[in-house]
């Protein structure tokens, strides 16, 4: 348990920090268990007929309850790391979460034989079971974790071999050619990106933010709604439907914040929000936050830089 916290820690991950809560609740479980059937065990009296046997079920209640909260602080947890990219170091992780499937597996096997006779040991058999599938779950690897052992090249030989496909293709239509959208702009490769949300409101106001776009030197990107709206073209979609976009500075107009659309935003660039609710969450991972109406905002931020920059303002 100490070494998945460490290593949780040091790594990151907060599947080893959870499997490490796991492991917490087990020798807690266990403890309270034996100190539980100890107490259990005491003789009737004349004042307590019933002798001592509601301890047991207590501790399988006290049990429940900090598994319960446990798990409440992992799942908040888990909730914001889906919003906000932490990365993991992949090896370390993986070493451990082999280690504590081992040791799971041995306890759940010690435990087995006691299962069936106290309802305690069953609990801290479940449990320990339990453990086992999240090490269990903790040893995934996704692609490009590891590089690829270099190895010598295949020796093998190409045949050429013909196949009849006429069967196959005869099943196709031809319906119509759509062609693939063309945009002015490459949103990919701007160092500043002006993006705006369903905060801009109506096509009309793009314009507004066009013109700081143009100020800045930027290009202006936007979130799905807009798209959707067909208020600016997919090209210009930033998220995980859209486009990953690695600017230095983004300016999120209007834009909540939602994952997806966080997704598309990486290289860790300056971010300043202008959104009129506070509350917003564009705000937890802003660096620079402004709670205005973005229609009153840009133009005056546009004509500020305009002022600085030496441009007359239109
Ligand atoms: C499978 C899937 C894929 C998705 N892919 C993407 C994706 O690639 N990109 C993407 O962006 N989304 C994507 N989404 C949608 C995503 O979940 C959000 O719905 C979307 O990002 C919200 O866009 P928004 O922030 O512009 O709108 P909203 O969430 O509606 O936020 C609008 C914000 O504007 C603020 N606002 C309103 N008026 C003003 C004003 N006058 N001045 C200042 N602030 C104002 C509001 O306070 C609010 O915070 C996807 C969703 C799904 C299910």
């Amino acid at each position: 348990m100490v070494v998945q916290i460490a290593v949780g820690w040091w790594t990151n991950s907060l599947a080893l920090l959870a499997d490490a809560a796991h492991l917490f609740v087990d020798a807690a479980g266990v403890g309270l268990s034996l100190l539980a059937v100890w107490f259990a065990e005491r003789p009737a009296t004349a004042e307590k007929t019933y002798g001592y046997y509601r301890v047991e079920i207590l501790a399988a209640l006290v049990n429940g309850v900090v598994l319960c909260v446990l798990a409440l602080a992992i799942l908040v947890e888990a909730w914001e790391r889906l919003r906000v990219r932490h990365e993991v170091s992949a090896g370390p992780v993986l070493v451990v979460a082999v280690a504590a499937l081992g040791v799971n597996l041995l306890a759940a096997r010690l435990l087995h034989a006691g299962a069936g006779e106290s309802l305690n040991v069953r609990s801290a058999y479940l449990e320990v079971l339990g453990d086992a599938l999240s090490s269990g779950a903790v040893i995934t690897i996704r692609p490009g974790t590891f590089k690829a052992a270099e190895g010598p090249m295949p020796i093998g030989i190409v045949i050429d071999k013909s196949a009849e496909v006429g069967a196959l293709t005869a099943g196709r239509r031809y319906l119509e050619t759509i062609a693939a959208e063309s945009s002015d702009v490459d949103i990919t490769k701007h160092a500043v990106l002006v993006s705006i949300g369903r905060g801009i409101q109506e096509k009309d106001n793009v314009g507004i933010a066009e013109e700081l776009a143009e100020a800045l030197g930027a290009a202006v990107s936007c979130s799905r709604p807009v798209v959707d709206a067909k208020w600016l073209q997919k090209s210009r979609q930033v998220g995980s439907s859209g486009k990953t976009v690695k600017p230095k500075v983004y300016l999120a107009c209007g834009i909540s914040g939602a994952f997806q659309h966080l997704a598309g935003i990486k290289g860790n660039p300056f971010i300043i929000a202008i959104n009129k609710n506070a509350k917003a969450p564009i705000f937890q991972v802003a660096d620079v936050g402004i709670v205005d109406d973005l229609l009153e905002f840009l133009p005056q931020l546009t004509s500020k830089v305009q002022e600085m920059r030496g441009v007359a303002a239109k």
